[in-house]
């Protein structure tokens, strides 16, 4: 990187980048500031045991995936030997990614083993979850010892789309478990930061404000990357009369809430002003493959686009896609 060269487990990044987005390297880029050779930053993947099939994930981060496809499971490495090896002695922020990491014994291993360095209470933990797992006295005797903890909960819809977006869990269980850490932080000393992460994409677009509104309510901060894999899923498969059709969705529905004071007051604008502008330039030309995208999945898993984003299914370019397809 320092010579300009993308590795290739950087693509996120630098696919971002090309958007003009801000990638996740550029934003942390300038949090932690270190001496040459200095450890002060480490993020880990621990593994890709998953709990759920979310559309837009891959085998080498979900074991259900991997199942689907008849793939073996991605244990390319041993997160806890490599983790063992580092010196952790300048060590300020750890972030750990999986799969679903609280239902790995691999994440609490790693933590283990930094509170047998004695680090845990100079460090702040971060991790994602996909808010299956409820907070229970092990994670809270595990969260005590860091100096702070920020959590990451991935969420790309509530109700019955998050379970479209993201099967595996019932979305009733993940909003009572994320009350759950809500309730927790009220309770604790432990300086926390509870975030929802949004992927934002071509199924999710016209829902980002239910989102909003969702954290608004639990006062959680919230964060988002827009999707670039897989490209079927990307918010620019949509043709520009679907994307106006969210704009006039979303325009409206600023109205009867207070994202836009949200949005504006956390930086969010340019995101806004994607979900309130439809960008006649940018346009995919087969956005039909979105359609025959969701309808192969549908017919696989037995769901329904149509049932969970009825303003879709309206959409005369929807309909006729699909009966193309
Ligand atoms: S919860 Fe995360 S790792 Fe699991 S399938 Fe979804 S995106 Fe992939």
């Amino acid at each position: 990187l320092n010579r300009g060269v993308f590795p290739a487990g950087c693509k996120n990044c630098q696919s971002e980048e090309a958007q003009g987005l801000q990638s996740l390297r550029i934003k942390r880029k300038d949090i932690f500031k270190a001496a040459a050779g200095e450890l002060v930053d480490l993020e880990l993947f621990v593994g890709s045991l998953c709990n759920m099939k979310c559309r837009m994930c891959d085998p080498n981060h979900s074991s259900l995936w991997s199942r689907e496809l008849g793939e073996p499971m991605n244990s390319g490495y041993d997160p806890v030997a490599f983790f063992e090896k580092i010196d952790l002695h300048n060590l300020q922020h750890l972030r750990l990614l999986g799969g679903e990491t609280l239902i790995n014994k691999d994440f609490f291993r790693i933590l283990d083993h930094v509170d047998r360095q004695s680090r845990s209470s100079q460090i702040t933990l971060s991790f994602a979850t996909n808010g299956s797992r409820e907070i229970d006295d092990k994670i809270k005797s595990y969260l005590l010892k860091f100096k702070s903890v920020e959590v990451d909960f991935s969420i790309d819809g509530t109700g019955a789309l998050a379970e479209y977006i993201r099967p595996g869990v019932a979305w009733s269980k993940i909003e009572a478990n994320i009350s759950g850490w809500v309730d927790f932080k009220k309770q604790t000393t432990l300086p926390m930061n509870l975030n929802v992460h949004t992927t934002i994409q071509s199924l999710n677009a016209h829902a980002i404000f239910d989102i909003v509104d969702f954290c608004i309510k639990h006062r959680l901060s919230w964060s988002h990357r827009v999707l670039t894999e897989p490209n079927e899923l990307s918010w620019l498969r949509l043709p520009i009369s679907v994307r106006e059709e969210i704009c006039r969705m979303n325009n409206s529905a600023l109205d009867k809430n207070r994202v836009q004071e949200f949005f504006a007051s956390r930086n969010h604008m340019s995101l806004f002003k994607i979900l309130t502008q439809s960008f006649p330039g940018l346009e995919i030309k087969d956005s039909k493959e979105l359609i025959s995208y969701l309808e192969f999945w549908d017919s696989r898993w037995k769901t329904s686009w149509r049932s969970v984003m009825p303003s879709f299914w309206q959409h005369s370019f929807c309909q006729s896609a699909a009966l193309e397809g």
